[in-house]
């Protein structure tokens, strides 16, 4: 039972146009939303379209702040936030909680256990700071890749100067 939302489809149908919203609508009845995680108030999944489109939604009441990265500039949201917005309110979305300080991993955990995300979805959903955690914690359990990083960083600070 998901938590009630604070928007429905006539706030989706006012940010779309009516061929965005019906395109949107068709993408979603073909099943081309995948898996959608929520956050508090940030929703975030993939839409396959030519290619996998990349949607994040920022809930704030009434106010739906979409973003994707696909090229759409035709005025409105384009069809895959409709179709993302569709899924949303049909339930489709898996809460994701949220971490409360950097020693609680139970938030990566809940996306790992989920077997439908492989390696690029999660790597792409995590914090930065989860990822800075695994990496510092990978390169001491494994320190014959302690130099790999160091020449990496080494190159990198040499290309900047450069
Ligand atoms: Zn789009």
């Amino acid at each position: 039972m998901q938590p009630k939302l604070s928007f429905d489809i006539a706030d989706l149908k006012l940010l779309a146009t009516h061929s965005s919203f019906e395109r949107g609508s068709d993408y979603y009845d073909q099943g081309r939303v995948k898996k959608v995680i929520s956050k508090r108030n940030v929703f975030e999944g993939k839409v396959k379209g030519t290619s996998t489109y990349d949607v994040r939604l920022v809930v704030d009441g009434h106010a739906l702040d979409f973003t994707c990265n696909c090229t759409y500039q035709m005025g409105g949201i384009c069809k895959h936030c409709v179709a993302m917005g569709l899924a949303i309110l049909d339930g489709e979305y898996e809460i994701v909680a949220e971490e409360s300080n950097t020693n609680d991993s139970s938030a990566n955990e809940e996306i790992i256990q989920s077997h439908t995300y492989n390696f690029e979805e999660i790597f792409y959903i995590c914090k930065d700071e989860l990822k800075v955690q695994f990496l510092h914690q990978f390169l001491l359990q494994n320190p014959h890749f302690q130099s790999d990083f160091i020449q990496y960083i080494d190159r990198r600070a040499k290309e900047k100067r450069e």
